[in-house]
């Protein structure tokens, strides 16, 4: 017999974002397989993929055309090293994704840089680092200082953790962190400037009265930091971890034209929100906004292997020429940049965007789980229902009319999502936030007992009469 994994793991493993003790004592679902959106356990059960394996997964598990590129770029090589050298296929991905970054498969490729690395954290990294060191290169040293939101997550290194503003993920790490100027999350459901009441059935984002406060807030640390500005930093649309907090319609629009000759760049973590996930291949292209750099991660390979990309405009990657002595080098790069294999199966997902128009079956199933969550507005402890594209969101409270969350302590997003195994689905929650966002390629049936597993959950954690 083979040994058990669940012991194996039991007694050798470390968990990321796990409480270990609670683990060890706990009987781990060993996944097995695979299939579109589906995944199995090594008990024969199948389950939704409800979170699309933590935001990465796109087109489905064992996915014909990925799995035939990873294996034809495994017959050639698996990897090479990216410093003095290039590979067959890193050149080709990356003018395929700032195709689309520029607007589509047809658009010119120009005007960018792609930079590879392995996950969002170092995508983040590398980005913040390139900003600083280009400050200086340009002669703008006093160009020191990065806004971004409360409530941001942008990865788990430590300029990462610097630009993000999570309580309960970074304060043990806060001496450690250097000081960012941090605005307000537009995040209508708790902004304490919007005077709405909660209605049941309305999106907070449609039923707000506010006088855009989160913008002026953007406006006055502008105001307050002047040349000291070097860039804003922002989850577009939708901040993940901080609660898939969905920001009202213009929010991205209006701060870019506040940043419009201002100097400072605009810098978008679409680690997450990258891919179709908020409807268009990007979330800044449902605003019209041009950003300066851009975090990829996720994904980008559909999926199936950890491989990122900072991308950067023209103007930033000029600021590293230089004769060598001059030193302007970006002296970053980490040991599996441009793998072979990780860029092989994002060519394949993105050609798989380009010849099956996955954007357009992304968006009908994310209306279709727009309409079967509406469900949950049934229940006295559903706070919130929203959705931006296919990333769905569930808000449970203790209170309707007063927005009060439950102790922290009950767990109750928790017990949820576990309860939801029982019923065939798999999705982590976020607090007592609970998710929704299968892979692209979930069928409506799949959609329905995905919704219907949750809902089940639901009421067996908080059964109402
Ligand atoms: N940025 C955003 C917006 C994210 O949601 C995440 C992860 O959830 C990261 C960065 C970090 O990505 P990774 O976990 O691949 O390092």
């Amino acid at each position: 017999m083979p040994p058990d994994p669940a012991e194996l793991d039991r007694r050798h493993l470390w968990h990321p974002f796990t409480q270990m003790r609670e683990w060890q004592s706990g009987h781990p679902v060993v996944i097995v397989e695979g299939d579109g959106a589906l995944l199995r356990d090594s008990n024969g059960r199948e389950y939704i993929d409800g979170n699309s394996s933590i935001w990465t997964n796109l087109h489905g598990h064992r996915c014909a055309a990925i799995d035939d590129a990873i294996r034809d770029q495994l017959g050639k090589i698996a990897h090479s090293s990216f410093l003095g050298l290039t590979n067959e296929i890193a050149p080709r991905l990356a003018e395929r994704l700032l195709r689309w970054i520029n607007g589509g498969p047809r658009a010119e490729p120009g005007g960018w840089k792609v930079f590879f690395s392995d996950d969002g954290s170092t995508a983040v990294e590398a980005g913040l680092k390139m900003i600083h060191q280009a400050r200086q290169q340009r002669g703008e040293p006093e160009r020191r200082v990065y806004l971004s939101l409360a409530a941001g997550y942008h990865g788990d290194t430590v300029g990462a953790m610097s630009l993000g503003h999570s309580r309960l993920f970074h304060s043990a790490y806060r001496s450690l962190l250097f000081e960012t100027r941090e605005t307000m999350t537009p995040f209508c459901y708790r902004c304490p400037h919007n005077r709405a009441k909660p209605v049941r059935g309305s999106d907070a984002r449609d039923s707000r009265q506010c006088n855009w406060e989160c913008v002026g807030e953007v406006e006055t640390a502008l105001d307050d930091l002047g040349t000291a500005a070097s860039a804003f930093v922002i989850e577009p649309l939708v901040q993940g971890a901080g609660s898939m907090a969905m920001h009202p319609s213009g929010y991205l629009r209006r701060v870019a034209d506040l940043f419009k000759g201002s100097g400072v760049w605009l810098f978008l973590d679409e680690v997450f929100t990258g891919f179709g996930r908020t409807g268009p291949m990007f979330a800044f292209q449902k605003e019209e906004v041009r950003p300066d750099l851009v975090a990829l991660a996720k994904g980008f390979t559909g999926g199936y292997l950890p491989l990122a990309a900072t991308v950067a405009t023209q103007e930033i990657f000029e600021a590293f020429l230089g004769d060598y002595a001059e030193y302007k080098t970006f002296f970053h790069g980490h040991s599996y940049s441009g793998n072979p294999l990780g860029c092989a199966a994002a060519n394949a997902s993105l050609a798989i965007f380009e010849g099956e128009d996955t954007l357009a079956s992304a968006a009908a199933n994310g209306s279709c789980l727009g309409e079967l969550i509406q469900r949950f507005w049934g229940h006295p402890n559903v706070g919130d229902v929203r959705r931006e594209g296919t990333i769905c969101a569930i808000e449970l409270v203790a209170d309707f009319a007063t927005r009060a969350r439950f102790d922290a302590a009950a767990r109750i997003g928790f017990r949820v999502c576990e309860a939801s195994r029982d019923f065939g689905l798999i999705t982590r929650p976020i607090g007592d936030v609970l998710l929704l966002m299968p892979p692209y390629c979930t069928t409506r049936k799949q959609l329905e007992q995905a919704v219907d597993a949750l809902w089940r959950a639901l009421n067996v954690v908080l059964p109402f009469a």
